[in-house]
């Protein structure tokens, strides 16, 4: 492809992805809507409704008298014209999602893993469950892929799980690759928390500035969104913020490290001292904070949710004791709206964002920096 013809693609895909977002944000549109909330020229949103509507992503839904002359077309996005599935692998469960173009999770379910599962149990386990969502509904044509958010270190970049904690039989494994063969049909591997992240950014649109979301599921990790997007890091294996260590002297982690966040927490939870727990971890994330700098600190994972009020109620009292000029830098302190469907969402939020979201530059962006960007690049 030349440079030209590739940049055409990329302006036609990112035009159409701003008229997508604004599809999943209201429930009803017109071209004038998009023209406002894009800076693109009528005539650019009028070609791109064209073509959206003729692939059955927006459809008619009515039109606007407003005084004299034509009416206004009403549009709206057609939800169920595109899926996809989305996976959460945990070290005990397989959970799969159906999630459409609006997002929305139509359909949830969780089955057991055996305990150090294979590579091939994995695979195994995602064709059954696959095969069970696609039964049930005539998809053909309509889903787009798979997204797998799995616990790492992994290499997101190249689809290699690289020595997954507690799993040892996942040295360099390429499960992208191994995937798309097993499956037929494309797939988007990433971290677990990096999915779920991608899902609340997802939920709450132009709002969501740098957050984390704090998973705790056998384990402890954390998903960032940073400037505007998921950020991954040099080697796409950021998160690992259960492996930072909170006590010289503590206990050996499985990372080989003492006295790491993760480890700590445990022994509080294996104690059955709840209290103690969750402090541990409200430690953790004003330490992320110091670091960071968040505007919304998001908690989710089995473990955590099974005493959500405890865990909650402790960040937040630690985010507003614990961190020096607390009335200037406290971030909001939410439960995962999704709750145990969070990452599972996430990753087939991520498949459909490859595909249908905004190229380069992230959802959620505010507008301002979509239109100068797109008029700069349209010459419009
Ligand atoms: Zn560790």
């Amino acid at each position: 492809m030349t440079r030209t013809t590739a940049d055409v693609t990329f302006l036609r895909g990112y035009n159409q992805a701003l008229v997508l977002a604004v599809g999943r944000t209201v429930r009803t549109f017109e071209r004038s809507t998009v023209v406002d909330a894009t800076g693109l020229t009528p005539q650019a949103v009028s070609k791109v409704i064209a073509r959206l509507a003729a692939d059955g992503l927006i459809r008619p839904a009515g039109v606007r008298r407003l005084g004299i002359g034509k009416p206004a077309v009403v549009y709206e996005l057609v939800p169920d014209s595109r899926y996809a599935i989305g996976a959460h692998v945990a070290r005990r469960t397989l959970r799969l999602v159906l999630v459409d173009l609006a997002g929305t999770v139509r359909h949830s379910t969780v089955n057991p893993l055996p305990g150090d599962f294979t590579p091939e149990h994995l695979l195994d386990a995602l064709r059954v469950g696959v095969d069970a969502i696609t039964a049930g509904d005539d998809l053909r044509g309509r889903l787009t892929g798979v997204g797998l958010g799995m616990i790492g270190p992994l290499d997101h970049a190249n689809g290699l799980v690289r020595d997954a904690h507690g799993l040892r039989q996942w040295h360099d494994v390429p499960l992208r690759e191994l995937a798309e063969a097993h499956l037929g049909l494309p797939v988007h591997l990433d971290k677990d928390v990096t999915a779920g992240i991608t899902a609340e950014a997802w939920r709450h649109g132009a709002t969501f500035g740098d957050a984390a979301l704090i998973m705790v599921e056998s384990g402890i990790g954390g998903g960032f969104w940073l400037g505007g997007a998921a950020h991954r890091g040099a080697h796409t294996n950021a998160g690992e913020f259960g492996h930072t260590v909170v006590d010289l002297d503590g206990p050996r982690c499985v990372c080989g490290r003492h006295g790491c966040l993760e480890v700590v927490h445990l022994g509080a939870a294996e104690a059955g001292d709840v209290a103690r727990a969750a402090r541990v971890l409200a430690v953790g994330v004003v330490n992320l904070l110091q670091t960071l700098d968040l505007a919304h600190v998001v908690l989710a994972g089995a473990d955590l949710l099974r005493h959500a009020e405890d865990y909650r109620a402790a960040v937040e009292r630690a985010v507003r004791t614990d961190v020096p000029r607390a009335d200037w830098l406290t971030p909001t302190v939410t439960l995962s709206g999704l709750g145990a469907d969070v990452i599972a969402a996430g990753a087939a939020m991520q498949v459909l964002d490859q595909l249908y979201g905004i190229p380069d530059l992230t959802l959620g962006a505010p507008p301002t920096i979509a239109r100068r960007t797109s008029l700069r690049t349209a010459g419009a």
